[in-house]
């Protein structure tokens, strides 16, 4: 997109949000982000690489006002949000945040909030990376699931196929325990033939400190990326715990926001983890519900909304009508 287009586009968002801002209050806008790769990644040509970022961040910088989690929710809790406000998180740790989206975010003067799971630092691997990097990697024409106990045979001979193969598995095993997860892991790598996995996706520890040093937000999300509605209570505490513990050693300072992995409410996490998370003194959260936050809203329970288009026109559409949504999901009161 030149210039000129962008500054259009720009131009219509900031109206747009003003406007939405003056008719129904001051809303808070929250992007999430996962990988920003440094070049498409075919397997999710939805995901953004480092043009598209860069783009993205381009318009964002032109139209909004962007802020940390900690900073954003002591204005909603005061009423006092500016307009145009904006929060951009990047859930899990991955490497790629610091080696290719930290310097975009730099270039256009923004900061971010990064929400890191401990247990992964310097050469783990999330399940959902061990499963896509399996079918990435293998050479076999077709997996016959029986094992895992799915009836079904996976063709892999086409790119299609691999990413059906991957959008057919991730939903089967995301519900797992740890421990069916890991044997249902070991199956897999072996059906596909995979001798080694990559050790390099998610950040070293220097790379959190460089994100420190930046000037970035560092928040808490758990040690193991668990779904924490099928954990205990106390389990559900040691995970957040830990995972802020761990965090705040790093970097040597407090850690003050957090985001519930997979972050569904009600299903992902329930009124007990919002209560354990006001308990140990975070003063925001992140769920994944759809929405805009106003003032008032429940600090601990923040939605986020990452629309997706291929246009710029039509992304900033679809975030504005996100503003529009009067209500978002919460976890019911115990
Ligand atoms: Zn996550």
């Amino acid at each position: 997109m030149n210039t000129l287009s962008l500054g259009l586009v720009a131009g219509g968002t900031r109206l747009a949000f003003g406007l939405l801002g003056r008719l129904s209050g001051q809303r808070l806008s929250v992007l999430t982000f996962h990988r920003v790769h440094a070049r498409p990644d075919p397997l999710f040509p939805g995901e953004p690489d480092a043009d598209r970022f860069d783009q993205l961040m381009r318009l964002v910088a032109r139209s909004f006002r962007v802020l940390s989690l900690a900073r954003a929710a002591e204005h909603l809790s005061q009423a006092s949000l500016p307009a145009r406000s904006l929060v951009l998180t990047f859930d899990d740790g991955y490497a790629d945040n610091v080696d290719v989206a930290l310097p975009i975010l730099q270039r256009h003067g923004l900061t971010a909030s990064f929400f890191v799971s401990t247990g992964f630092l310097d050469g783990g691997r999330m399940w959902n990376d061990s499963v896509i990097e399996c079918l990435r990697a293998s050479t076999r024409s077709s997996l016959d699931l029986t094992e895992l106990g799915v009836a079904a045979t996976l063709p892999l001979q086409t790119l299609e196929q691999r990413q059906q193969a991957v959008q057919q598995l991730l939903p089967q095993i995301k519900y797992l325990n740890l421990e069916q997860r890991e044997l249902a892991l070991t199956k897999l790598q072996s059906l596909c033939g995979v001798a080694h996995l990559p050790r390099n996706l998610m950040m070293s520890t220097a790379q959190l400190r460089s994100l420190q040093n930046a000037g970035m937000e560092i928040g808490g999300h758990t040690v193991s990326h668990p779904i924490l509605t099928t954990l205990s209570g106390e389990q559900a505490e040691q995970e957040i715990a830990q995972g802020r513990e761990r965090l705040q050693q790093l970097i040597d300072q407090p850690i003050q926001v957090f985001a519930y992995p997979n972050g569904k409410p009600g299903q992902d996490y329930d009124a007990s983890h919002v209560a354990l998370v006001r308990k140990l003194g975070f003063r925001a959260a992140v769920s994944t519900a759809a929405g805009a936050a106003g003032a008032g809203a429940d600090l601990l329970q923040l939605p986020r909304y990452t629309p997706w288009a291929r246009g710029l026109p039509l992304w900033a559409a679809r975030l504005a009508l996100n503003q529009r949504r009067r209500r978002y999901d919460m976890a019911a009161a115990a």
